[in-house]
């Protein structure tokens, strides 16, 4: 197993380095490298620049419109976005969706959704947990009555991510009370335009309004949004989440983070000496670090194994577990880095461009709400306790 990058993804690499540089507008790099909170804006004016350039898509084939790159160049391609101070791909349409239309919807299905998911006209959010149903997915309860021509939706989902720019959500919806759970439901492409839906906000720890729950009240749907046959949808659920875990390590942010931290905790304090000089701390930056390359390690394990054409397997779960934990535990340091300067609980100085008194270096600032903001990272994507049972099961076979 060869875990060196070819020559050939060494020039890629630099080739996205010298992109990111060149055309990411700087104030959207000013909000990532600090935490800041990012508007729709900046993720729709950064996505249309990798469109213009073809790269918006990264991990489709050629036939959709895709670049056709292998996972190691999609793995470089992130990487190199996030250390250049990128926003984050929003992967509910490009990551989500899009691979589910592609394997399982009709022609026109494809014809219609992917190039709006490609060029980012059209956002998506997903629509899959409920109060009740989240870890136990297939418990889901929101009912879709099939009347003919048409689908009629009631019920609820909640923890929609950006449910409130979204433009479309894909849901899974009970067509069949009497059968198993797994067996009754179907997989649906609804308009948010559609009369009956409601979107209320739900405010984080952070103070932030990143997530909402999304209300059904008599939502006709017609029959051509369903993807694939009917009550086949939990097949398509399944299909999707393993793509909604490739990549979630999110090595190339917790390298960024790491970087941050290190600046940070390089800056003189009150007393003339950067934290950075006192040998607990420095251990304490070393072992994230550590764990960090550890962790690439892995992954790249994982790629090389794609590479070979074998499929991700339960491995999946370990990354997930480890690259959240690490970026968990990096900006925990971040907050002791600044100390009490942390402490005030401050939601407006996450927007770029406050001009508030500061309390402290300005860069410590935000950092308490961020803290707050990544306790999410173990929880979503399945839960970090659910991926230590799939790793019990799968790979040590309990
Ligand atoms: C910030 C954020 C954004 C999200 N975005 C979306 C989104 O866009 N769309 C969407 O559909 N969903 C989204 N989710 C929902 C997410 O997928 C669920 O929160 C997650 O699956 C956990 O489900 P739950 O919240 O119902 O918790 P529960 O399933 O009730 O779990 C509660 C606790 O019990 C533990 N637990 C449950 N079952 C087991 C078990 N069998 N073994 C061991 N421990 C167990 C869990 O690990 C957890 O700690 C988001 C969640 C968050 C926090």
């Amino acid at each position: 197993m060869n875990l060196d990058l070819t020559p050939e993804e060494q020039a890629f690499r630099e080739e996205v380095r010298a992109f990111v540089r060149e055309k990411l507008p700087a104030h959207i790099r000013h909000k990532v490298m600090n935490g800041l909170h990012l508007e729709k804006a900046d993720h729709v004016l950064w996505l249309r620049t990798l469109h213009e350039k073809g790269w918006s898509a990264a991990s489709w084939p050629r036939e959709f419109g895709g670049p056709g790159w292998s996972p190691v160049e999609q793995y470089v391609f992130e990487e190199e976005c996030a250390a250049g101070g990128a926003p984050r791909l929003i992967p509910f349409g490009l990551k989500m969706v899009a691979p589910v239309i592609m394997a399982f919807g009709n022609r026109a299905q494809q014809e219609r959704y992917l190039p709006k998911i490609r060029s980012g006209e059209e956002w998506w959010c997903q629509g899959y947990s409920e109060p009740g149903a989240g870890s136990d997915l297939a418990s889901l309860k929101c009912r879709a009555e099939n009347r003919g021509d048409h689908y009629v939706v009631n019920g609820q989902k909640t923890w929609n991510t950006l449910g409130q720019h979204a433009d479309w959500i894909f849901c899974l919806v009970r067509t069949d009370t009497e059968a198993k759970p797994q067996r009754g439901i179907s997989f649906l492409l609804i308009d948010m335009k559609s009369p009956g839906i409601t979107v209320r906000p739900i405010i984080t720890l952070d103070g932030a309004h990143e997530v909402n729950e999304i209300w059904f009240e008599d939502v006709k749907v017609p029959v051509e949004n369903r993807v694939g046959e009917e009550n086949q949808g939990w097949t398509y659920a399944k299909f999707l989440l393993g793509h909604e875990r490739t990549n979630i390590a999110g090595i190339g942010i917790a390298k960024r983070e790491l970087a941050r931290l290190k600046r940070v905790a390089a800056a003189e304090r009150k007393d003339g000496r950067p934290l950075i000089d006192d040998p607990l701390f420095a251990a304490r930056v070393a072992q994230a670090e550590i764990d960090l390359m550890a962790l690439e390690i892995t992954n790249l394990r994982v790629l090389s194994a794609e590479k070979e054409k074998r499929a991700p397997g339960p491995e999946a779960s370990i990354l997930k577990i480890k690259g959240t934990e690490i970026q968990q535990a990096i900006s925990e340091l971040l907050l002791q880095a600044v100390g009490p300067y942390a402490l005030p609980f401050r939601r407006e100085a996450m927007a770029a461009g406050w001009q508030g008194e500061p309390v402290g270096p300005d860069y410590a600032a935000p950092l308490g709400a961020w803290y707050l903001n990544l306790r999410k990272l173990s929880i979503f994507g399945g839960s970090n306790e659910i991926q230590k049972n799939i790793i019990s099961q799968m790979i040590l076979g309990l």
